[in-house]
């Protein structure tokens, strides 16, 4: 089934209500997998940023900071209970606008946004501090009061769940938000701004400013009325948020890119990890942040994993993503295709052996063939470039210590994956990889309640979890003299 439909022009969501840009601009969303036009959306500059930004400070001052926790945490359950009546609608919207299988996001991205809305709704009323015995004449305590104005500034990838990771845990501690979504899928973004009114958040709590990034991206880093940046998006980008934050001394968390290795050695179940690292790379078309881009194999068992993993690439269901039988969709856009695209050409010049994919799926849409390439080395740019796309790289080691350097050997630091019967062995890769997360014998779960994040070029930082309360509020002593 291919839903073609075009649906009405979007304003911004400002302070309640629905506004035109300033500019009068819209720019165009398209359908990935038809290039169909799908809705003009209002394009936020500095200005309506200016705004949002005002609004934001204004619920902030006014009846939204004065809020208490347990309003807050209950308006959080009611818009969790409009997303579940509304999901078939939103699972439609997110799939259309940026490919996703709507198969998958009925797996992964609506229950995760579900869990992560109900997790913070819980916390909002526990943001507390403690009572710290300093001195006899003195009672000395701590609270957590929130940051203020927080832009939340996300990627295309998981639009409605990597959003939900940052607004739910701003909210819970009385933060108030503007989100700018990314160019390509701002839908959904608008439709929870929609769903956050109605379920009763005052105005200005929740801004949602679509735009592009360099414009209303950078005009929301370089304001000196917000206090947080909360950033998901590449290196590159994430290096100029950090200079554009110094300005007021923003606090700023950055989840950036990944290179993850997904490690395999002979003593494990070598099909339960063929299995997880064809998933670990071909879900959401490799368009995730710890894919496990390179499948680092020993060379005992290199041949049967690189025949594995081919095997699975040739059978993904490639498909229309509103198709429930869809395993893989199309890329998020032509451009991202073409970037892809180009990663295969430079492994293919590199000497990389392909053994599965490489090309373009058919002629209509930015589908791409799960591509595998065997005999890669460490040295080579699709074994160190994050390449955001269906692509695997299979390297051979012959060591512990060859394949921990190996693992270690890129700018990136977010996920890693070892397989291994050997229960010391997985405790030394454990302690010595470098990584946010380190999965053994499985490949690429993450739950709310357990901190996400990674270090040098994946940024820094934690969401999820307690962690992420501590991003959005400021502790402050008290000492109360009491002679
Ligand atoms: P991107 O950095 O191009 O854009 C991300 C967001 O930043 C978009 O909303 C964009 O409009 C905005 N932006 C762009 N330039 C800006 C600027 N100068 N100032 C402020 N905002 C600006 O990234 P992308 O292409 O949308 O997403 C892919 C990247 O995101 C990959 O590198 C991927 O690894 C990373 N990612 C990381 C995680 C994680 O948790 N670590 C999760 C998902 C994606």
């Amino acid at each position: 089934m291919t839903v073609h439909a075009t649906i009405a022009a979007k304003g911004l969501l400002i302070h309640g209500d629905y506004v035109p840009a300033r500019s009068g601009r819209y720019f165009e969303t398209t359908d990935p997998a038809t290039g169909a036009l799908i809705a003009h959306i209002a394009e936020a500059d500095a200005h309506d940023v200016d705004v949002a930004v005002a609004s934001a400070r204004a619920a902030f001052e006014g009846e939204w900071g004065a809020m208490p926790g347990k309003m807050r945490g209950q308006l959080l359950h009611r818009l969790a209970d409009l997303i579940e009546r509304d999901a078939d609608n939103l699972v439609t919207l997110e799939s259309r606008d940026s490919g996703k299988p709507v198969a998958s996001i009925l797996r992964q991205d609506l229950p995760a946004v579900l869990d992560t809305l109900r997790y913070y709704a819980g916390m909002a009323d526990k943001i507390d501090g403690q009572v710290i015995p300093t001195r006899p004449e003195a009672l000395t305590y701590t609270v957590r009061e929130a940051v203020g104005v927080v832009a939340a500034i996300v990627p295309w990838n998981f639009p409605l769940m990597i959003g939900m990771w940052k607004i739910a845990p701003a909210l819970a501690c009385g933060c108030s938000v503007v989100l700018k979504p990314a160019e390509l899928t701002s839908l959904t973004a608008l439709r929870i701004g929609e769903l956050a009114l109605e379920a009763g958040f005052p105005p200005g709590a929740l801004n949602v400013v679509p735009g592009f990034g360099q414009i209303a991206g950078q005009a929301l880093v370089d304001h000196p009325d917000v206090d947080k940046v909360t950033f998901t998006g590449s290196p590159a980008v994430g290096r100029g948020i950090l200079e554009g934050a110094a300005g007021n001394f923003k606090r700023v968390t950055l989840e950036l890119g990944g290179k993850s290795a997904n490690i395999v050695f002979p003593d494990a179940d070598v099909s339960a990890a063929v299995r997880a690292a064809a998933s670990g790379i071909f879900f959401n078309s490799g368009q995730v942040c710890s894919a496990g881009s390179r499948v680092l194999a020993h060379a005992d068992i290199y041949d049967e994993v690189v025949d594995g993993l081919a095997a699975r690439a040739a059978k993904v269901r490639l498909g229309c993503p509103q198709d429930e039988a869809t395993q893989m969709g199309p890329v998020v856009s032509g451009g991202q295709m073409d970037r892809v695209l180009d990663y295969i050409r430079i492994g293919r010049d590199e000497g990389a052996r392909l053994v599965a994919g490489g090309a373009r799926h058919g002629q209509q849409g930015a589908f791409i063939e799960p591509t595998v390439f065997a005999d890669v080395t460490p040295d080579m740019r699709i074994a160190q470039e994050e390449i955001f796309g269906p692509v695997v790289s299979v390297i051979r080691f012959s060591s512990e210590e060859e394949a921990l350097e190996i693992a270690n050997g890129t700018a990136f630091s977010l996920a890693a994956g070892v397989w291994s019967a050997d229960i010391s062995r997985v405790h030394r890769f454990a302690r010595r990889l470098k990584a946010g997360t380190v999965w053994v014998n499985t490949f690429g779960p993450t739950d709310i309640r357990l901190p996400w994040g990674g270090a040098r070029d994946s940024g820094f930082g934690r969401e999820h979890g307690r962690a992420a309360l501590e991003n959005f509020t400021e502790e402050k002593s008290v000492w109360i003299n009491v002679t």
